[in-house]
């Protein structure tokens, strides 16, 4: 349903994104995975349209750019970037009306309250704190309700209420039968339900497998990172270790 084909994506020499390949399958939930530097936001802000690049991503054969394709795609950034003269309400209004939205009142109202700002409607984004504007940031890309969604680091800056409601509501869209994309650079935040995960390391995706495939191995998710990303299997077991053991 989403296709991202051949992605290379360069600032000055260096390269973010490397031939990255990989399809969303509809209505599945992929952890997007990988250290810090890894290309995940370069990637998602590619999927998104907000970079140039040189290969090609469709969404549902449709190339992401189009007006088309827009409509179907969602993004909600890792950091916010909010108008110090909006209040929340107006925020949420102004999403609404830019989608051209329809009936948006009572989810405006739902999300603002299952987040925890709905005594917030009248103040100003830069009275917020800064988990706040997480939540707002949070609730403006939930609004239009996009059948592919993708979420760059959602769980950071949030307090442990907006994280369970936040990974319920995530299970939610996924029952729903929405498509989700979730970058996240820590393995512990990954408890939700998960249908694949894409590990990318220096702008190359280095492991792209089902949750299956990995139980299939008798390996967790922590497992396979390391594996990937340092090379450390989890059996291994060094020469020191089998002299210590007497197996050497
Ligand atoms: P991640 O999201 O996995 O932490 P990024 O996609 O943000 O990784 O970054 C991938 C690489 O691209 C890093 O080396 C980073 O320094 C570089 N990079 C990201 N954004 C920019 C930018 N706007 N200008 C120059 N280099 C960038």
């Amino acid at each position: 349903m989403l296709e991202v084909s051949h992605v290379t994506k360069k600032y000055g020499k260096n390269i973010a994104c490397n031939d990255v390949n990989f399809t969303l399958e509809p209505g599945s939930l992929t952890v997007l995975l990988g250290p810090n530097g890894a290309g995940k936001s370069t990637i998602m802000k590619s999927i998104i349209g907000f970079l140039k690049y040189s290969g090609s991503i469709t969404v549902k054969d449709i190339p992401n750019k189009t007006p088309q394709a827009r409509k179907i795609l969602g993004y909600i950034p890792e950091m916010p970037s909010l108008y110090s003269t909006l209040t929340v309400n107006e925020h949420m209004e102004f999403i609404a009306r830019a989608y051209k939205l329809t009936n948006y009142k009572d989810r405006i109202d739902m999300l603002l309250k299952r987040f925890e700002l709905d005594d917030k409607k009248k103040k100003f984004g830069d009275e917020l704190s800064k988990g706040m504007q997480q939540k707002l940031n949070l609730c403006i890309g939930l609004l239009p309700d996009p059948e592919i969604l993708l979420l760059d680091e959602p769980l950071l800056g949030l307090d442990p209420h907006a994280i369970k409601e936040l990974k319920n509501y995530i299970e939610e869209m996924r029952q729903s039968g929405k498509t989700l994309l979730i970058s996240t650079h820590i393995i512990d935040s990954v408890d939700m339900l998960w249908d694949r995960t894409i590990i990318m390391q220096n702008g190359q995706v280095k492991a792209n497998v089902t949750r299956t495939e990995i139980e299939g191995r008798g390996k967790s998710l922590e497992d396979l990172f390391f594996e990937v990303t340092e090379g450390i299997e989890k059996d291994d077991v060094s020469p020191d270790d089998k002299k210590d053991s007497g197996e050497a």
